[in-house]
C-alpha cells in the first residue's frame, strides 16, 4: 500500500496547538489499527535545536537514537508512544546543508543549485525517508510555524508538488488557525483564518480539514461562514476551544469525527474500533478532586515553562497515578541565590533540579539541594540536577570548600563533576554531547532499584559531564549510594542519599520516557514520597 500522509500547516499564529492536534490524530488513528508516525519539519535555518536557547525554543527533546530534536517530537510519542527516529525531525538548515554539500563534491556537475528543484528534491527525500525508516501506513508531517513565513515556502511548495505526485487520495492537508476574541463586542473573528486559507492557496494548497483553535465556543454560524469562504466541507471546519488538559484533545478530536472523515478522504477503513476508554479514565482523573502535591521546579528558564515541557508532563503522569494534584511552583534559581524566592521554596513538598548547561543559577540549585539534604525533603536531580547534588554534598558533607564542576570552574580544586574522557577533544557543539539510549545497572536495595522493580534500565542521556570516579569512595564512605552506573562501572547513572527520604538523582533525562499511561518510575518514586511525608 502507498504510505498516506497527512500534512499539518498553521495560520494566524503560532504556538496554537498544532503538535498537540497532529499528535492527538495520530493517536485516533493508531487506536484504529494503523502504523503511523509522526514527524517535524522546522524551518529556520539551525541544523537542530540542539544548540537553540530553551528561551526562544523550548525544551530540546532527545530520542531513542540521540536525536537532539523540537519539543513537539516529545508530545508525538506521549501520545503515540511509537518511539521515533532522527528520520523524525529536519531543519531548513539541514536540508541546506545537505545539498550544499553535494554542490561541493560535484554532485550537480555544474548545475545551477535553486530552491526549486534542488531544494524542495530534498525535502521530499527527507519526508519519504521518514515513512519508510517508520514503516509507517500513515505519516503525519507537522510544517513549523505559520503559513506566509519567509523560511517556509519551500515546505509550502513541497506539498503542492506532492499532491499530483502522490495522488489526491493519498494525501490530507490539515490547517491549524486561531479565532481571536474582541473583548469589546465578545465576538470571535474569522477573517484571519480566511487570510490565511487565501494564502495557502496562493500558494496552491487547499486545506482538506480546518481546525480552528479558541479560548471561547464556537457557535454553528461561525462554523458555516469558515467552510463558506475558505472552501472546505463544512463536517471538515472543526472548532477546538483550549481544554485544560493536553490529554482531552484526542477525546475532543474523535467526538468531531475528525479521524474517521480523514480516514474516508484518504479512501482507508479503519482496521479496527477505536478504543479510548485509557485516556477517558485519565481525563477523568485530572477532573477528579484529589489532594495537592507542591513541587518546586528550580531551573533556570523558568519564564518559559515550554523549556520544561517533559519535566512537567511527567510529573503530571505520575502524580495521576498516584491520584495526587501536582502543582508546580516555577523557582528562578538565581533568585535563592539573592535571598528571594526562599518562602516558595520552603513551602513545597518536593523540589525537582532539571538539566541546564552554563553557569548562571546553578549556586542557586545547590543551595536548593543543600535545603532538600538537611530538611528530609524529596529531591529529584535531572542531569545538572544530579551533578549539582554531589557538589553540594561534597562542598558541605565532605568539606571540599572549592568543589565544582569544571563546566563552571576549570580550575576547581576539587572537580567532582569533570568532562567525560571522550569529550575532551571536541570543538563542534552541535550533536556531539553523550546522546540517547545508554543501559544502566542498579544496586540492590536502592531506592532506585526499588521503583523501578528491575536490575538493570535504559535510559536517554544528553550531557557532556560526569561523575568524576577520583571521588567516588569518599562520597560512599559519607553516605552517597551510587546505585546506577553504567554495566562497565565507569559511569555513574545515579546518586542517592542513604540517609534520606529521598534524594535520588540520574545523569540521565528519565523525563523523556515517561507517557501518560507508563509513567516514569523515578517520577512516581519521587511524588510518592512527597505525599508520604506530607501524611505525617
Ligand atoms: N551541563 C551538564 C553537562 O553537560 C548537564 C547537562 C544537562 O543537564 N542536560 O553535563
Amino acid at each position: 500500500m502507498a504510505t498516506k500522509y497527512i500534512f499539518f500547516t498553521g495560520g494566524v499564529v503560532s504556538s496554537v496547538g498544532k503538535g498537540v492536534t497532529a499528535a492527538a490524530l495520530g493517536l485516533l488513528l493508531k487506536e484504529r489499527g494503523f502504523d503511523v508516525s509522526v514527524q517535524k519539519l522546522d524551518p529556520y535555518i539551525n541544523v537542530d535545536p540542539g544548540t537553540m536557547s530553551p528561551y526562544q525554543h523550548g525544551e530540546v527533546f532527545v530520542l531513542d537514537d540521540g536525536a537532539e530534536t523540537d519539543l513537539d517530537l516529545g508530545h508525538y510519542e506521549r501520545f503515540i508512544d511509537n518511539p521515533l527516529t532522527q528520520a523524525s525531525n529536519f531543519t531548513s538548515g539541514q536540508v541546506y546543508a545537505e545539498v550544499i554539500a553535494k554542490e561541493r563534491r560535484g554532485d550537480y556537475l555544474g548545475g545551477t543549485i535553486q530552491v526549486i528543484p534542488h531544494i524542495t528534491n530534498e525535502i521530499k527525500h527527507r519526508i519519504g525517508l521518514a515513512a519508510k525508516v517508520t514503516e509507517a501506513e500513515i505519516l503525519l508531517v507537522e510544517i513549523g510555524g505559520t503559513v506566509g513565513d519567509i523560511e517556509s515556502q519551500p515546505f509550502m511548495e513541497v506539498l503542492r508538488q506532492m499532491r499530483n505526485e502522490v495522488g489526491r487520495e493519498n494525501i490530507f492537508f490539515v490547517h491549524v488557525t486561531w479565532l481571536p476574541h474582541i473583548g469589546a463586542t465578545g465576538e470571535l473573528k474569522t477573517k484571519p483564518t480566511q487570510h490565511s486559507v487565501a494564502e495557502l492557496r496562493g500558494i496552491g494548497v487547499s486545506p482538506n480539514m480546518i481546525i480552528a483553535r479558541s479560548d471561547y465556543f464556537v457557535e454553528q454560524e461561525l462554523i458555516d461562514k469558515i467552510a463558506l469562504f475558505c472552501d472546505v466541507e463544512k463536517r471538515a471546519v472543526v472548532p477546538m476551544t483550549t481544554t485544560d488538559t493536553l490529554y482531552e484533545v484526542p477525546l475532543r478530536l474523535e467526538k468531531a469525527g475528525v479521524a474517521d472523515f480523514v480516514i474516508e478522504k484518504l479512501e482507508l477503513k479503519a482496521k479496527k474500533k477505536a478504543n479510548l476508554k485509557k485516556w477517558e479514565e485519565l481525563v477523568e482523573k485530572v477532573h477528579r478532586e484529589k489532594p495537592t502535591i507542591k513541587v518546586a521546579l528550580v531551573g533556570k528558564y523558568v519564564e518559559l515553562q515550554d523549556a520544561y515541557m517533559s519535566v512537567r508532563e511527567s510529573l503530571r503522569h505520575a502524580a495521576l497515578s498516584l491520584d495526587v494534584k501536582d502543582e508546580i511552583s516555577w523557582i528562578y534559581s538565581a533568585d535563592l541565590e539573592k535571598g528571594k524566592g526562599w518562602d516558595e521554596l520552603k513551602s513545597a513538598d518536593a523540589i525537582v533540579v532539571p538539566g541546564g548547561f552554563g553557569e548562571r543559577g546553578t549556586e542557586g540549585k545547590i543551595l536548593a539541594a543543600k535545603y532538600a539534604r538537611e530538611n528530609k525533603i524529596p529531591y529529584l536531580g535531572l542531569c545538572l540536577g544530579m551533578q549539582l547534588m554531589c557538589i553540594e554534598f561534597a562542598r558541605n558533607v565532605l568539606g571540599l570548600e572549592d568543589a565544582n564542576s569544571t563546566e563552571f570552574d576549570p580550575n576547581t580544586e576539587d572537580p567532582v563533576i569533570d568532562l567525560m574522557l571522550d569529550q575532551r577533544d571536541i570543538s563542534d557543539m552541535g550533536g556531539t554531547m553523550r546522546l540517547g539510549l545508554y543501559p544502566c545497572v542498579l544496586k540492590e536495595g536502592s531506592r532506585a532499584a526499588a521503583a523501578y522493580g528491575k536490575k538493570e534500565v535504559i535510559e536517554r542521556h544528553r550531557h557532556r559531564f560526569e561523575f568524576n570516579n577520583a571521588y567516588r569512595e569518599k562520597f560512599e564512605k559519607k553516605g552517597m549510594i551510587f546505585s546506577g552506573v553504567s554495566p562497565d562501572n565507569r559511569l555513574v547513572e545515579i546518586s542517592e542519599l542513604a540517609d534520606h527520604p529521598f534524594m535520588v538523582s540520574s545523569q540521565f533525562h528519565p523525563e523523556f520516557l515517561s507517557r501518560p499511561m507508563r509513567p516514569h518510575p523515578l517520577f512516581v518514586g519521587f511524588v510518592k514520597a512527597a505525599k508520604e511525608a506530607k501524611k505525617r
